[in-house]
């Protein structure tokens, strides 16, 4: 029997598929259907997406309103804690908390999976490349390859690559992913002991939580100035709709759905707090430089780069039929989707069967990319479920 569809990377991006099918009432129709998760991770106790050491940047409600209560995720919303976040669904907990959350629910899709003689998550399956003809795509790894009508890249984006005006080539640098996951303390320790300054490059989301993990982590070892902050820009602020509306810049969006402002764009929760409390000048510890970006003079004094500039998205390799290698089109760090069919493009037009979730495939809604929790509860992934099954 032909697999119906394969999903590269288990992130997520690829579980909203599953709870969106769920809530949707077709996940039966996609199991039956034939479903292959290829996941690049050796085995699932190494499953730790999003487990950083930060607050969530928005409240626990986004994580848990996709999730159909009678459901086959029912049972994640039963225990104590999440029944404690489902009378506080405005509460804000941390993204290591959120992270367990959404293993419990990963474990539900293996277990469902372990059932259905058509459907697998594969471990230990890196994607290298995947070859696109008129009957569907074939994936290929170092563990064989297979195919499947429709195809879904739900593989995540990596910190984006410093430009040598950067300080690409010149310095050993940290990338935020892993300062906020907790694994370069030692080094950070290291130069501040050394009396370096530690330079956040980039205006990102990442870049403020940064600056807020650096503050709480060595507090009490943050001399004046040792925190050095470089945007090219001030990062537009989130804010809700309800209140006193705050005065708008030049460069805010008005979200028609929710009122939000710049609700996928702006600075949310500790970040944006942060930032407020860095312009206060709440940190003696902490300079913000804005409207430069060009962190040389930094680093020929030794100081320790923190790349946080942003994300591009993981593609596997993509060839057509004959072969011949395919560039996805991408725009602003972000995948190009046809905007009827949702499908991804090259060349301006869509490629069929070929679909994208998940950060670096975020959907585009006027001037800004729905990232972000909008993977779980939002359309992205009933677009994609619609087309296929
Ligand atoms: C500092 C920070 C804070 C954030 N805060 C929030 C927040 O508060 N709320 C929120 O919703 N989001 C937040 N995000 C975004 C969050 O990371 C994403 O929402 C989420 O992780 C995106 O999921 P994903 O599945 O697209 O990507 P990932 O989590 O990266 O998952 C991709 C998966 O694909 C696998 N993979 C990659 N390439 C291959 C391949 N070639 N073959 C096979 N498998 C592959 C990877 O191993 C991984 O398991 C934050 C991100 C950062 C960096």
């Amino acid at each position: 029997m032909e697999t119906l569809l394969q999903i590269i990377g288990f992130g997520p991006a690829a579980l909203g598929l599953f709870i969106a099918a769920d809530r949707n009432g077709r996940l039966q129709a996609l199991l039956d259907g034939g479903v292959q998760v290829h996941e690049r991770s050796a085995s699932f106790s190494q499953w730790e997406c999003m487990a950083y050491a930060i607050e969530a940047n928005s409240p626990i409600a986004d994580f848990l309103r996709g999730i159909r209560s009678d459901g086959a995720f029912a049972q994640c919303l039963r225990q104590p804690r999440v029944q404690h976040w489902l009378q506080h669904p405005e509460q804000v907990v941390s993204l290591v908390e959120v992270s367990a959350f959404l293993r419990q629910l990963a474990q539900v899709i293996l277990d469902l999976c372990r059932d259905q003689p058509n459907a697998a998550i594969h471990f230990a399956h890196p994607v290298a490349s995947v070859r696109s003809a008129v009957s569907g795509f074939s994936v290929h790894g170092d563990w064989g390859s297979s195919h499947s009508r429709y195809l879904v890249l739900a593989c995540g984006a990596r910190v984006r690559d410093l430009r040598p005006q950067e300080g690409a080539a010149t310095t050993a640098s940290l990338c935020s992913d892993r300062v906020l996951r907790g694994q370069a303390d030692p080094q950070l320790l290291q130069a501040l002991e050394q009396g370096l300054q530690l330079l956040v490059l980039g205006g990102s989301h990442s870049a403020f939580s940064v600056v807020g993990y650096l503050l709480e982590r060595f507090a009490g070892r943050l001399p004046v100035g040792a925190i050095q902050v470089l945007c090219r820009q001030r990062p537009a602020l989130w804010s809700a709709c309800a209140g006193v509306a705050p005065p708008l810049q030049a460069r805010d969006l008005i979200d028609e759905e929710s009122g939000e402002v710049n609700r996928f764009c702006g600075l949310r929760g500790a970040a944006r707090d942060t930032l407020l409390q860095i312009e206060a000048g709440t940190w003696a510890c902490v300079e913000l430089h804005i409207g430069s970006a060009d962190p040389r003079p930094w680093l020929s004094r030794g100081a320790l780069l923190i790349n946080a500039t942003g994300y591009r998205p993981r593609v596997p390799g993509l060839l057509n039929a004959a072969g011949v290698s395919l560039t996805l089109d991408q725009r602003d760090g972000n995948l190009c989707k046809h905007p009827r069919t949702h499908e991804l493009m090259v060349g301006g037009q869509a490629l069929p069967g070929l679909f994208g979730t998940g950060l670096g495939y975020a959907d585009r809604r006027g001037a800004t990319l729905e990232v972000g929790v909008n993977f779980f509860h939002g359309r992205c992934a009933g677009n994609i479920l619609h087309a296929v099954l």
